[in-house]
């Protein structure tokens, strides 16, 4: 992870990523989902959509970072939004597997001794 964020340091700070980020702007200069709901909002970040990070190789995470597919034009207000509830996700799915472990070693600690 450490290594993956370094990476991904290096790729928001390449001139690649802002000729890429420059040209998703000009081509959707509206926050995509304001639009989606009829509303006009100059959009002013460009967001990931799948997270760059998620990739497991750097290759996979230069992919996701310059893909026009996963990029959407986004207000401040939205893309805030979009973080906050993958925050929120993310967590719900950690004490999700966290309560999962403690129930299977819960059973482990009930079932009988098969060694005798
Ligand atoms: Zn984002
Ligand atoms: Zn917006």
């Amino acid at each position: 992870m450490t290594h993956h964020s370094k990476l991904y340091q290096r790729l928001m700070n390449s001139r690649e990523w802002r000729e890429t980020r420059t040209s998703k702007l000009q081509r959707n200069p509206l926050c995509e989902e304001h639009y989606k709901v009829g509303k006009y909002v100059a959009a002013s970040v460009v967001h990931h959509i799948i997270e760059v990070e998620s990739g497991r190789t750097e290759q996979e995470c230069r992919r996701l970072c310059f893909d026009p597919n996963n990029l959407e034009s986004l207000c401040r207000e939205c893309h805030a939004e979009i973080h906050r509830a993958r925050g929120y996700h993310t967590m719900a799915a950690h004490q999700q597997r966290a309560r999962e472990r403690l129930k299977q070693w819960v059973s482990r600690l009930r079932a009988p001794d098969a060694s005798g």
